[in-house]
């Protein structure tokens, strides 16, 4: 039997580099006091399925089915949507100025797979929901900047774009469609549609034809009012006193219908990438709340793909894992000591140290063999002499020094050891 088509199995040996990264990100959260929200894997398809929507992904991509009772139900394609379906059911705002959010998340999409591109992927996502500031845009735009700088990512960067308010975008809409209307003939089928649709979408297009079209668009910026403008440039202020590097890429727009305001993506800049570059997107969205039944409420987020930021970090060489190591490993010469290993284990796990031993009879080097393959930091060998005198010879694996320690004072020499 064989996996479903565009999804993976992470083996044993790969689980550690995820673990590794969901760690990552669950610090990086705290230092932002972001709290991690869990929603179901499926939602009823009206979440998805919204009148307004009218992005590419939505319509064709998504998983439907009808369940036993003929209910209309959705694997989710993306974070937002299901986060925000929460907020307002649960009535998170509810004495909240704001409210900051993650999840690490599977989603699903109907894609064609390839490298970077899968019909089940995970995501790390952030939402702020509240309050309508420039300093909150300019904060997520930071949590996506400092996420790739603690990973040690260098090939990436931040691009940057506003498509303004309601005014702005409906202006700029027009504008889009006048400049495409006389070129519909030379349009891509798909961009065909999409001028009728949401010719936003026309500008993320693959198609060669499209983007020669696409170069000489015009932009939301020359279409912001004033208030739009002065938003946008309180964020890139915020974003400039800090350092923080980004790039304003004039014709960057996503997909999705409700954006508006800020849009960002961070894209991997790294030799023999590939096409799949966009490790991660977001935007401001403002009626979205308001749309799954909630209050008038804007939010901010930025979902990243984290098997493109494992083979971004591949290509880097960058190895989360490295620390991948147990602390110790117990060598016995003799079956009967196993039982006194087995007991020293429980008590040095229970202290968290990692500790491993062999389950099959088997030599000295074998066991060597096995402890230096796992990443042992340290030998715990016993021997007939330890077992009379009440001690362990303890093995430094990277120094090769060793010293003879009495069984009662092995966790603590063990925890001044590994602390060190
Ligand atoms: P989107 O929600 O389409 O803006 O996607 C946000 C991020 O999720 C992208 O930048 C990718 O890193 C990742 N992503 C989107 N679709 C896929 C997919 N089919 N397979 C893997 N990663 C994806």
């Amino acid at each position: 039997m064989n996996k479903v088509k565009g999804t993976y199995d992470v083996l044993p040996n790969e689980s550690k580099m995820w673990q590794a990264l969901e760690k990552k990100i669950a610090q990086l959260m705290e230092r932002y006091n972001y709290k991690e929200i869990r929603t179901p894997m499926m939602e009823y398809s009206e979440v998805f399925h919204r009148q307004s929507e009218g992005s590419d992904m939505v319509t064709k991509e998504t998983y439907d089915f009808l369940d036993r009772s003929d209910r209309k139900l959705t694997l989710k394609p993306e974070g937002t949507a299901g986060v925000i379906r929460s907020f307002v059911e649960n009535k998170l705002y509810v004495g909240n100025d704001v409210v900051k959010l993650y999840y690490i998340q599977p989603n699903f999409r109907y894609e064609r797979p390839q490298k970077g591109r899968y019909r089940q992927f995970m995501q790390f996502g952030v939402e702020a929901i509240g309050i309508r500031s420039p300093l909150l845009d300019a904060e997520v735009v930071s949590i996506a900047y400092n996420f790739i700088k603690i990973l040690g990512l260098k090939g990436a960067k931040i691009k940057i774009n506003t498509l303004g308010d309601k005014t702005s975008r409906t202006n700029y809409l027009e504008a889009l469609k006048a400049y495409f209307e006389p070129h519909r003939e030379v349009l891509s089928y798909d961009s065909k549609v999409r001028l009728d649709k949401n010719p936003l979408r026309i500008l993320d297009s693959k198609d060669e034809n499209d983007i020669k079209l696409v170069k000489d668009a015009p932009t939301p910026l020359e279409y912001l009012t004033d208030d739009a403008k002065n938003y946008f440039d309180d964020v890139l202020k915020y974003l400039d006193s800090a350092n923080i590097d980004y790039e304003i890429s004039p014709r960057l727009v996503r997909g999705l219908d409700y954006y508006s305001h800020v849009v960002f993506e961070v894209e991997a800049d790294i030799e023999g990438f590939g096409a799949q570059n966009v490790l991660g997107g977001g935007g401001r969205y403002e009626s979205l709340v308001e749309e799954l039944g909630g209050p008038s409420l804007g939010g901010i987020g930025i979902a990243f793909g984290l098997e493109r930021i494992l083979l971004a970090l591949e290509a880097e060489h960058i190895n989360l894992a490295s620390e991948d190591a147990i602390d110790a490993y117990f060598i016995v010469f003799d079956e009967a000591h196993k039982k006194h290993a087995f007991s020293y284990a429980e008590m040095l796990r229970a202290n968290d140290i990692s500790v491993e031993f062999d389950f099959k009879k088997t030599s000295f080097k074998n066991q060597l063999k096995r402890a230096l393959k796992l990443n042992a930091k340290y030998l715990l060998i016993l021997g007939e002499d330890e077992i009379n005198q009440g001690t362990i010879t303890v093995k430094n694996t990277v120094t090769e020094t060793q010293e003879s320690i009495k069984q009662n004072d092995l966790l603590t020499y063990l925890k001044e050891k590994l602390g060190e």
